[in-house]
């Protein structure tokens, strides 16, 4: 008996614990093939505008094929990718890629924007802002038709000086998101203070909208003092047209979500 539960719990172990140690080391490498043979992808999931639900800007999110034809999720590398330092690499080409698509989708349709999702350690590396001015410059890409999301650690650390940062990229036409708020720390208070144009409500309060007053409460909070203070507010997650229309009815500027699109290639946009 004691034998066969041992074997269990190897098995059960090997399977979980043991075989994500192992991959940590073998996922690195792989993931650097993948950088340097450009095997990584960006699709694209549409965000509509509340009023009218046009599809108004496209958030750029990564993917990275297997050669079965599924993908490993972000969720799954970004992290191992910013412990081994090789996030910055990949931010580079996300937003590389991402604005060369921009100035292609341009010339489909002049009033879409492109969001990229950007890593704490990328905005923090001292030539970031150079970087992404040199890339635009590039590429062809107009600050105007990018949008940077961060999440709110990025501003948190926020010292002066990056808060200055920001400044200069809204200078040159790009805008400003703060993706996944509500499941960080930021104060309303402090979050006046901050370069922002649009707030991104995590999708896990979208989530609570049927079940729990305590969310729609707070989402509807969140969009009166977030609009008091000028910022738009775009609800993440929205996967029914009962959430569509309850954060619409509240104000909600923007919608992304399941309900209006998945993330596709570019091409199947
Ligand atoms: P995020 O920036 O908050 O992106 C939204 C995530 O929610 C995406 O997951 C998207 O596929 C998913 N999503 C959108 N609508 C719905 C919906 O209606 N229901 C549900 N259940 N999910 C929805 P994804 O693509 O797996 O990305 C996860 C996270 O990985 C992103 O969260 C972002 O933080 C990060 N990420 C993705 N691409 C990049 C990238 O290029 N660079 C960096 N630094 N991070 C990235
Ligand atoms: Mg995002
Ligand atoms: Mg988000
Ligand atoms: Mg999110």
């Amino acid at each position: 008996q004691a034998k066969k539960l041992g074997y269990n719990y190897f098995l059960e172990y090997d399977n979980s614990m043991a075989r994500r140690l192992l991959s940590t080391t073998a996922m690195r490498s792989r993931l650097q093939e993948a950088i340097e043979h450009n095997q990584l992808e960006l699709h694209y999931q549409p965000i509509v505008r509340s009023n009218d639900q046009q599809t108004v800007q496209v958030e750029a999110l990564l993917r990275w094929p297997q050669t079965d034809g599924s993908f490993i999720a972000p969720a799954e590398f970004i992290p191992l990718a910013e412990m081994t330092g090789q996030i910055v690499p990949l931010s580079e080409w996300v937003f590389q890629r991402a604005c060369e698509d921009a100035v292609n989708l341009q010339q489909r349709d002049p009033k879409l924007r492109v969001s990229v999702n950007i890593s704490a350690l990328h905005f923090n590396r001292a030539n970031f802002v150079d970087f992404v001015l040199n890339t635009l410059n590039e590429t062809g890409c107009r600050g105007g038709w990018i949008e940077l999301e961060m999440t709110e650690s990025i501003l948190l650390e926020g010292s002066q000086n990056a808060i200055e940062r920001l400044q200069t990229l809204r200078r040159h036409g790009i805008s400003i998101a703060l993706d996944d708020f509500g499941t960080g720390f930021s104060s309303l208070s402090y979050l006046k203070r901050l370069p922002v144009d649009v707030v991104k409500i995590d999708r896990s309060f979208i989530a609570g909208i049927r079940h729990h007053k305590s969310d729609r409460v707070l989402i509807e909070g969140v969009i009166r003092i977030a609009q008091s203070l000028d910022f738009a507010v775009l609800a993440e997650g929205i996967e029914t047209p009962q959430q569509a229309e309850f954060v619409t009815d509240l104000g909600c500027n923007y919608m992304q979500g399941y309900f209006f699109g998945r993330p596709i290639p570019l091409e199947n946009l």
